[in-house]
């Protein structure tokens, strides 16, 4: 029988190479179809965490610092990394499928879309253009540069071990900073695989760190004096700690929270486009996404009917082991998966119908794997904390309401603000919600508006504290300070001495 000491153990990647560290602590992975750990990770101390900065530190300084590298050296790592990555993307979802879990075709589109942003940043110099007025006054020009930060750390949350991080590291890299990384230690492999091909890609050694770790690690990061920004995506109460943390040590702070997303369907959408589109947002990657819909809102008219078609959908999806034909894998641990199954029970105390009950679902899988199929709950009272609790899992809430103005206010009314969704096929009553609803994503007749790379992605309110969203303008501008410079070369006959504060002439 294989003991937990036997199982290998993933070590940190700090200066282009595998670091142990010197902490002893470790953490357990799990393969969640299996339901057994596969490896261990280490967990960095605050000694760790201080090692790979100082890396970071020296690979940015100095002129042959990464600082200090051509915008042409760092578009060329970036090409190189995403050639890297396509060439290779199979490899990396079958990772990132044996510890998360999610179904292998859910990881292979969460790989396309960090390649996305891989492929925003190979166009950096351009983005990254200064400007320049002439002649602002007499002899005088003013212009304006967008400088690296220095060292930036990334603190990613375990449901998308790719991609999160992939919002953040091109950028940061292709604007000429160095990164420290501290992913999620449930699911860690898929960050030292990126770092190993970046190195590959002609990345020189100390530019992207990794450590691995959990809250020791992250504190350490926070309160870092050689730490210039962290971007950070997780749970809201971990975000929110993060910010306080992070600005009161005098850091530049992006912490991406969580999320409670509603779609809202009016009478007059297309009901089977809604259904197809609820099931789909609601159960892709097991509802392990923070731009999952966890609340369909259905006016009252057609509330039977949309329960209906998703059920009817729902009775098709097959759960089971991402490796196989299933729709969807299991939850993330044994422990995540027990407290989503929980909320079922609050469901029925809260006088909710219970129209498909996941924990009947018979797995594709192993036995021991985390499984939980998808779960269907009508008539939730907005009282419960089915519908106020962000539950992360595959648990679809329908809440019946009278009309566009009480689902608008539902939505209004949450603490978050991440993603939302109206289904309608009236355009005025679209323009309205878009103008109307405080989320800061929003689908029309889409149920998971991500936006592309080039449009930067955020929420509002405890989805997002701090006041860049991640990637697009917002990522160029989190991970560069502008400094303007204003420059007189004056004709010889220049005008003496003036005491005065200087006026435009
Ligand atoms: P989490 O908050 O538990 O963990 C996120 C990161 O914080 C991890 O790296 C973890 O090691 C670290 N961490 C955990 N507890 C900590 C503590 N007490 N102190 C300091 N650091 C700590 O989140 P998760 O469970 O990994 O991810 C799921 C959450 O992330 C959900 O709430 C989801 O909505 C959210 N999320 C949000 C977005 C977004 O864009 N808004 C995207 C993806 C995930």
């Amino acid at each position: 029988m294989t003991t937990t000491t036997d199982l290998p153990v993933l070590d940190h990647y700090v200066g282009g190479a595998a670091s142990q560290g010197t902490s002893t602590r470790t953490g357990p992975v799990y393969d969640p179809a299996l339901g057994e750990q596969t490896k261990s990770v280490r967990l960095a101390s605050a000694d760790d965490v201080d090692a790979a900065v100082a890396v970071a530190k020296a690979a940015f300084a100095g002129p042959r610092g990464w600082g200090s590298s051509s915008t042409a050296k760092r578009q060329q790592v970036m090409f190189a990394f995403r050639e890297l990555v396509n060439a290779r993307k199979g490899e990396l979802a079958a990772i990132l499928t044996s510890e998360h879990g999610k179904v292998l075709s859910d990881a292979a589109g969460e790989v396309a879309r960090g390649l996305e942003v891989v492929e925003f940043a190979c166009g950096m110099p351009h983005l990254s253009k200064g400007s320049y007025s002439e002649n602002v006054s007499t002899d005088v020009d003013v212009y304006s540069l967008k400088q690296a930060l220095g060292v930036v750390g990334i603190i990613s949350p375990f449901n998308f071990p790719a991609m999160v991080p992939m919002w953040f590291f091109p950028i940061a890299i292709a604007t000429g900073n160095t990164v420290v990384l501290k992913p999620s230690e449930k699911d860690p492999s898929v960050a030292n695989w990126m770092a190993e091909l970046l190195t590959e890609a002609g990345l020189p050694d100390g530019v992207f760190n990794v450590v691995h770790g959990d809250k020791e690690a992250v504190d350490a990061l926070l309160v870092h004096p050689d730490v210039a920004s962290i971007s950070f995506v997780g749970s809201t109460l971990i975000a929110r700690y993060v910010y306080e943390t992070g600005t009161s040590h005098g850091k530049r702070v992006q912490a991406l929270g969580g999320a409670k997303n509603h779609m809202l369907v009016l009478p007059d959408a297309d009901l089977d486009l809604v259904a197809d589109a609820a099931v789909n947002a609601g159960f892709g990657s097991a509802g392990e996404r923070c731009m999952a819909v966890s609340v369909v809102l259905a006016i009252d008219s057609i509330a039977d009917e949309v329960v209906s078609r998703v059920r009817m959908r729902m009775d098709k999806l097959v759960t089971g082991d991402g490796r196989g034909s299933a729709d969807m894998g299991p939850l993330i641990t044994r422990e995540h998966r027990d407290k989503v199954a929980g909320y079922l029970d609050v469901a029925t105390t809260d006088g909710a119908d219970l129209v498909v009950d996941g924990r009947d679902v018979v797995a594709d899988g192993a036995a021991d794997g985390f499984w939980l199929g998808p779960t269907l709950v009508d008539k939730v009272p907005t009282t419960s904390t089915v519908y106020t609790d962000e539950i992360f899992g595959p648990v679809l809430s329908v809440v019946r309401v009278a009309s566009y103005d009480e689902g608008l206010a539902l939505i209004n009314g949450s603490p978050y603000g991440n993603g939302t969704a109206i289904f309608t096929n009236d355009g005025g009553a679209a323009r309205r919600f878009q103008r109307e609803v405080e989320v800061g994503m929003v689908g029309i007749n889409v149920p998971i508006p991500v936006p592309v790379a080039y449009h930067s992605f955020g929420g509002w309110k405890a989805s997002l504290f701090g006041d860049a969203k991640a990637y697009g303008t917002h990522g160029v501008d989190f991970f560069t300070r502008e400094k303007a410079i204003t420059s007189r070369w004056p004709d010889p006959s220049h005008g003496g001495i003036n005491l005065g504060f200087p006026q435009n002439e």
